[in-house]
């Protein structure tokens, strides 16, 4: 297991970034004895596709209609594999559904861009326009909201209803992009990057079925476990937070706009509640591997009283804090009388929709490369995030709006789309985009995993400071909503 610190993410990022130039001047030579003839043999196995996506969830059936949908790759083939059955709906579920996904308003523009946000929006998702964050350990508070209030600071989708709007919209690209279900796959052969006789020329895909085909490029979106990533050996650097997150419906105590996401933080993690309707919310509680396990455990009634405790009880508040935290918001309001948000409080939880509880283990990872020969990373087989600043599927929608970008371009060009210029070009932009990102998410986590004094009483500070000035607060604020 590595130790993940700032300059480790870095350096594994600006490493490549740097040596980027050199190894494609070197590339540009060798690559050009990959341009040969399509193969395929009698039996139509082996058939050659410009790309292969592999994994169909959020990230890679995204890339499928991205590409599907940009002109200038008009006549590629591409097929998209996944090992999972096909997730149509063919009507709005009665319920909610447990996994739920915040969808930044540039995610939001992406996903019209490829024309599935229409999809989405027309069965189900609930805009919010405000965030309120604070600390379990002192009165600190920050709350994010847009001037305009007519604005969505972002939108809670199911992640089901998002996998079925992108469905339906693979479903109207069929000439372009051919999707097939039920389709592990089981093994990959790579193309050396240097010509030798027994070379292959493309990426052999093997599925678990027997069939074989082959592509120019492949993009591996197969989730945490990539088996993409595994398989080329990309050195991860990864490790489990130690923690879980219970998810779970939330019925509301009253009926209310809720139109505010609240997350607190306590010592053990953060909590968050997230709208799903006027009477409903969604929850994620990130925790120790044991705490959620008794939580899961634990009878409704109970449930409920843990998580109404967890947002309200000051049980990790000391007098200390207290006190250096409201001298020093007095200090900051002589100083900035009309600055700073007031506390709202948050909505009571009477209970929980049936069958909902679920827990799902935490971890952080980050592929050094996202490229390799004919092959790209993205979503969460490239980087995996903590949810608690909901970024996770949004990184991934920005792989694909930047490798988009590249192969549009590749093809316009009528350069070879496997090619490593272009492949490295999306590596640096989206691991420059990706890190700082990453590492902020991975500083707040450990930032507030402690009740020690100094720490808290430093947060305390800081949040304080962050809620009183709002240009900090909307550089934050556009920093996460891209
Ligand atoms: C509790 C929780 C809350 C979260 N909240 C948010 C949030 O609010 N906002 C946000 O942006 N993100 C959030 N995330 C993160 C988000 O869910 C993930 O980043 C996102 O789902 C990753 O999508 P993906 O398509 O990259 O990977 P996955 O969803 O893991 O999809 C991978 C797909 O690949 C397929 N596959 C795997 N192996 C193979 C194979 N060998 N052959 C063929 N197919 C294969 C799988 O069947 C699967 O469909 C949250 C995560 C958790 C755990």
């Amino acid at each position: 297991m590595h130790k993940l610190s700032r300059a480790t993410l870095s350096l594994n990022g600006l490493g490549r970034c740097l040596i980027a130039e050199k190894y494609v001047s070197a590339i540009k030579i060798t690559s050009r004895g990959f341009v040969c003839a399509e193969h395929r043999d009698e039996s139509g196995k082996n058939e050659v596709y410009d790309v292969i996506i592999s994994g169909g969830g959020l990230v890679g059936s995204a890339m499928a209609c991205s590409l599907g949908m940009d002109p200038n790759l008009e006549g590629k083939k591409i097929l998209l594999l996944e090992a999972g059955n096909k997730k149509v709906m063919d009507k709005v579920p009665d319920t909610y559904s447990t996994r739920v996904s915040s969808i930044s308003p540039g995610s939001a523009s992406f996903l019209t861009g490829i024309g599935a946000w229409d999809h989405i929006t027309q069965m189900r998702c609930k805009p919010y326009k405000k965030m309120q964050v604070w600390d379990a350990c002192s009165d600190a508070l920050i709350t994010f909201d847009k001037d305009n209030l007519e604005d969505e600071m972002a939108y809670i989708v199911e992640n089901d209803i998002a996998v079925a709007a992108l469905t339906k919209q693979l479903d109207s690209l069929s000439d372009n992009v051919r999707v097939q279900y039920r389709s592990k796959v089981v093994k990959y052969a790579w193309p050396m990057p240097h010509q030798a006789a027994d070379s292959i020329p493309w990426v052999k895909v093997t599925l678990a079925s027997g069939e074989t085909v082959q592509t120019k490029l492949l993009i591996g979106a197969d989730g945490p476990n990539s088996m993409v990533r595994r398989a080329l050996g990309i050195p991860t650097v990864k490790w489990n937070y130690d923690q879980s997150a219970v998810v779970a419906v939330l019925n509301l105590s009253e009926p209310t706009e809720n139109n505010v996401a609240w997350q607190r933080f306590l010592p053990t993690g953060p909590i968050a509640m997230l709208p799903l309707s006027d009477t409903e919310s969604s929850l994620v509680w990130s925790t120790s591997h044991r705490l959620a396990e008794e939580l899961l455990e634990l009878d409704e009634e109970s449930f409920v009283d843990a998580i109404n405790s967890a947002f309200w009880s000051n049980e990790n508040q000391s007098e200390l804090i207290e006190t250096a935290g409201s001298l020093f918001r007095s200090a900051l309001s002589v100083l900035m009388p009309s600055a700073g948000s007031p506390r709202q409080l948050p909505p009571s939880v009477a209970g929980i929709s049936p069958k909902s509880r679920a827990m799902f283990p935490l971890g952080i990872g980050h592929a050094s490369e996202y490229i390799r020969h004919r092959v790209a990373l993205i979503g969460d087989a490239a980087h995996r995030v903590h949810p608690l600043a909901g970024q996770g599927a949004n990184l991934g929608f920005g792989d694909v709006a930047c490798l988009t970008k590249l192969l549009s371009q590749a093809a316009f060009d009528g350069k070879d789309l496997g090619a490593i210029q272009h492949l490295l070009e999306y590596e640096t932009e989206c691991q420059r985009k990706n890190l700082p990102m990453i590492a902020a998410i991975d500083l707040m986590k450990r930032l507030y995993s402690t009740n020690a004094a100094p720490v808290v009483l430093l947060r305390t500070f800081g949040l304080q400071a962050a809620n009183m000035i709002p240009t900090l607060k909307e550089q934050i604020m556009s920093f996460a909503s891209k």
